[in-house]
């Protein structure tokens, strides 16, 4: 297939606002797409030349892109700018230039996706002295063969602003259309993706085998896979009633790493270790832990997958130091700093690979075994520590365990059906968890992870950071709608941090994940769906402006969330379930 019919699909894409439409869309455009390249197209959909989690950067800003497509069309620089300016996207100030300069350039409509795919990972590779001016001339001679609408799109693709409004889960969607007809098989689907969210393998192995293409889709060290999820019970008694004998661990409040390790024999005695981090939300961390490059000295397994929970401990006191400091190291250059000042321990609460073997269907309670036999804690305690936990079939154990955590200054409890498997991605009632901060929430039994859709422009005080207001909204399917402004209770560290989040994903038009804002809540700026804050409030409200039909009384920002996805964000249904618990049918 060319880029040019891509693009044509690109345009249908964009035009229209039904998730449904995209879907069929999509399935139309997989069923033309050959075998060798269907898992690039599921990337390049979503501006990208790899899978989520694979920390690949194309480094290409406005300015170099405008150096660029000035260069291909032998024009100014200002020329440019100029159409930049008036048009508000590079990417349609390109396609302008392209159809006003057409006449000397050859009209290509045959660079096909395999060779732009290629290009672009090509530029994802330069790096160094003298890689600004490879990345203008490669950018420049693709740009040079394209076709006009072809250039739109591509130009959108290494500035991340393709922005087509759907994610991995509309691709699932589409898939099962393209086997199906229908969305019966999405279930099935996304199971597999939660175990190896690697979209275009999934992508090449049904083209390739139909349906039974998904048993080739394994875990493998070295790829996430997705983060079993806490659901909330508010009560120890409907615990025990849901999820009969439980395991009862602390809830450390630090950043959550899946740590990968593998010894590659070579040679007789040497060995090759490769240790690799995600995050829930799926991103490459390695960078931020280097201590763990260490790790294979705790280890007796050739490979494994764990999971954890990583917590600054001060060296002096070993006490547990909080989120916020440890959170420190998400800036490259503090990373070896705080790697001196605040030492972390990586508490490991489960194993879901062992050496050769997905340990994902196996329960708990053997999980554990396996992971006492595989960490070596040392007398003197080395980085990793298997979390301490209970197993009782008693709610007065859970409330006093959960107590004593408190009184250690940990979060609460999270309580595991002891004969579960190891979840991905799911929220069902594995795991739940204890959190009972009464007063500092208020009657809400927890806090909600929204997602920003825009903010309101600022007046008197926080006029300074231009930002009055801003709006968030909770999840329903994969599009949000609105629960809350919040304006107040936001410190002034926590406004800086926010506009420099918003700039980056601010946007001129409202993305199609938003189809029901209100127009009296409509923000002067638009945001695209990628940032979460946690909120707490007093509690919730009907309400029949806010799309989530409940709105948060005396909402206030607790924190950035950035080790969570939009699709990771509190949905409809768990919003509802709150008001219900909050015991009120108030107002
Ligand atoms: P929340 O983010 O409030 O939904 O709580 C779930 C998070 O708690 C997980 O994603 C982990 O990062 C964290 N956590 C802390 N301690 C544990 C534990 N013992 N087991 C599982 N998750 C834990």
């Amino acid at each position: 297939m060319t880029f040019a019919e891509l693009s044509i699909f690109f345009q249908k894409l964009e035009a229209t606002p039904s998730r449904n439409a995209m879907t069929e869309i999509l399935a139309e455009l997989f069923t033309k797409a050959g075998r060798e390249e269907i898992g690039k197209l599921c990337y390049l959909l979503q501006g990208r030349v790899a899978p989520l989690y694979e920390p690949i950067e194309f480094g290409v800003g406005d300015k170099l892109m405008i150096r660029a497509i000035a260069k291909a069309y032998g024009v100014e620089d200002e020329i440019v700018k100029r159409a930049f300016g008036k048009l508000g996207d590079l990417g349609a100030a390109a396609e302008h230039i392209s159809n006003q300069e057409s006449r000397i350039r050859n009209q290509g409509k045959n660079r096909t996706i395999d060779n732009v795919y290629q290009r672009l990972v090509e530029i994802t590779g330069m790096g160094g002295e003298g890689s600004q001016e490879g990345k203008i001339e490669a950018l420049a001679e693709l740009l040079g063969s394209l076709d006009a609408l072809s250039v739109r799109y591509f130009v959108r693709i290494p500035l991340d602003k393709l922005r087509l409004g759907f994610s991995d889960m509309t691709i699932l969607d589409a898939l099962s259309w393209m086997l199906a007809g229908d969305k019966t098989q999405r279930e099935r689907l996304e199971e597999v993706y939660n175990i190896r969210p690697d979209i275009g393998l999934l992508a090449t192995q049904i083209k390739e085998r139909g349906i039974a293409g998904l048993s080739h889709v394994k875990a493998v060290v070295g790829a996430p896979i997705l983060a079993s999820l806490c659901q909330r019970l508010p009560t120890a008694d409907e615990m025990i009633k849901k999820m009969g004998e439980v395991a009862v661990e602390g809830k450390y409040d630090g950043v959550r790493v899946q740590i990968h390790y593998s010894k590659i024999a070579r040679e007789q005695n040497s060995k090759i270790e490769r240790v690799k981090t995600f995050s829930r939300n799926l991103e490459n961390t390695t960078e931020m832990f280097p201590e763990l490059q260490e790790v294979g000295k705790q280890l007796n397994a050739h490979d494994v997958i764990l999971d954890s929970e990583a917590v600054g401990m001060d060296p002096a006191t070993g006490k547990l130091i909080p989120f916020q400091e440890t959170s420190t190291r998400k800036r490259k250059h503090d990373i070896q700093a705080s790697l001196l000042k605040v030492p972390l321990k990586f508490f490991v609460f489960d194993i879901l690979y062992k050496d050769g073997k997905d340990l994902l269907s196996t329960p708990l309670s053997e999980r554990r075994k396996i992971l006492e036999e595989t960490i070596k804690e040392g007398d003197r305690g080395g980085m990793l520590v298997i979390a301490p936990q209970i197993v009782t079939d008693s709610p007065e154990r859970i409330r006093s365990y959960h107590d004593e955590q408190i009184k250690k200054g940990l979060e609460g409890a999270v309580v595991k059906k002891w004969h579960s498997p190891y979840e991905p991605g799911r929220r069902g009632y594995s795991w739940v968890k204890f959190k009972e901060e009464e007063g500092k929430i208020g009657k809400l039994t927890d806090t909600i992870d929204a997602v920003v859709m825009g903010y309101y422009r600022g007046e008197g005080k926080r006029a300074g950071f231009g930002i009055g207001a801003f709006l968030v909204g909770v999840r329903k399917g994969e599009d949000f709608v609105t629960i809350t402004k919040i304006g107040t209770g936001v410190t002034d560290e926590m406004w800086k941090s926010l506009k420099t989040a918003f700039s980056r994903q601010s946007s001129g038009i409202r993305p199609k994940q938003y189809p029901e804002v209100p127009k009296m809540l409509e923000p002067d700026v638009w945001i695209e769906p990628k940032i979460v804050v946690e909120i707490a409030g007093d509690d919730l409200t009907k309400s029949s402006t806010h799309g989530a039909g409940v709105a948060v009384r005396f909402p206030r920002l607790v924190r950035i969330r950035t080790d969570k996805s939009p699709a990771q964000a509190t949905s409809v249904e768990e919003i509802k379930k709150m008001y219900r618990e909050q015991g009120g049918n108030r107002n």
